[in-house]
């Protein structure tokens, strides 16, 4: 037999959950202020170290997140957590900065259709509008991070160019960012394209750090993460139990679920620091409180560790 060839991987990733806000708000039923801190309280025992609080948008624009207030102030006192929050603009900035959150995520799409859509404006024109939300947050010391959805592909234009979205890279850059997330957010990514274009990226942008966010919509969000890995990437995004959506597919599966990659990460021996056995128990808490789960393989097949008990060969030679 040939001797094995290691692959070079990250020894230890960071992941961030992201359903109390990606998750959440692709909940049309109403969930109780009460139950998405029970849900964080448990998410916050496993050992995540990061987490997607909520997002301060109009509560008209997405009601399921209208009490991020209040969700942010009965979370505040979980030790060892960075929360982060996603802003629309600089009201909700500012929203999220009076209550105490120490880091922003700005939302914007690749393309100029998605950003029309979930924005009202053109992919610049939203650019544009980032300065003063950087202003407030410098007079606030706050952290501010970049995003670029439909990074990978977009419902409305399809693949994105990458000198496109090598030009939004740049003027992120331009306003002081130095981390983006690249988010495939209606699942469209393949792993090629991310290897390639995380490549690409990379090459140009060497001090830049690229976060992945990734959906499942099309089953290839764990394979998606894994090209990412192969780039040295450290920082994912997932959702407890899968949850999130995609309006453009409805009924198909949401986020890349939490489990299933710490699952994944540590068979590979990629640590995380997140103890699966107790994030299998939040996944099936979650499941059991919103009614449904997003596609979760740990939730249906539960983790390799899990041997059954071995057929009596005794009785089969007998
Ligand atoms: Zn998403």
């Amino acid at each position: 037999m040939s001797t094995l060839t290691n692959l070079e991987l990250p020894a230890k990733v960071v992941i961030c959950e992201v359903a109390p806000r990606d998750g959440f708000q692709a909940e049309n039923e109403w969930i109780p202020t009460e139950d998405k801190i029970k849900i964080i309280k448990k998410l916050a025992g496993t050992g995540i170290q990061s987490m997607e609080i909520t997002s301060f948008v109009h509560p008209k624009a997405i009601p399921q997140l209208r009490d991020a207030e209040e969700v942010v102030r009965q979370s505040q006192d979980l030790a060892g957590i960075a929360f982060r929050a996603l802003v629309p603009n600089v009201k909700g900035a500012q929203r999220a900065i009076d209550v105490g959150i120490k880091k922003l995520k700005l939302m914007l799409s690749a393309t100029d259709s998605h950003s029309i859509s979930n924005a009202n404006c053109l992919t610049e024109e939203a650019m544009n509008g980032f300065n003063p939300i950087f202003e407030l947050a410098a007079k606030h010391g706050v952290k501010v991070g970049g995003s670029i959805s439909v990074a990978f592909g977009c419902p409305y234009e399809g693949k994105v160019p990458l000198e496109r979205l090598a030009h939004i890279v740049e003027r992120y850059i331009n306003l002081g960012i130095e981390e983006i997330s690249l988010a495939d957010s209606t699942g469209m990514a393949n792993p090629r394209q991310v290897y390639e274009t995380l490549g690409a990226l990379k090459a140009n942008f060497p001090t830049m750090t690229f976060s992945m966010h990734l959906h499942n919509t099309r089953g290839m969000a764990l394979a998606n993460a894994f090209a990412a890995l192969e780039h040295g990437i450290t920082h994912f995004d997932s959702s407890i139990a899968g949850l999130g959506g995609c309006p453009y597919a409805p009924g198909a599966t949401g986020n890349i679920a939490s489990e299933d990659l710490v699952h994944a990460f540590s068979e590979m021996g990629i640590e995380t620091g997140i103890n699966l056995e107790e994030l299998i128990k939040t996944a099936k808490y979650v499941k059991q409180v919103i009614g449904h789960d997003g596609g979760s393989y740990m939730l249906q097949a539960g983790p390799c560790s899990q041997l059954h008990a071995k057929p009596k060969i005794q009785e089969k030679l007998g």
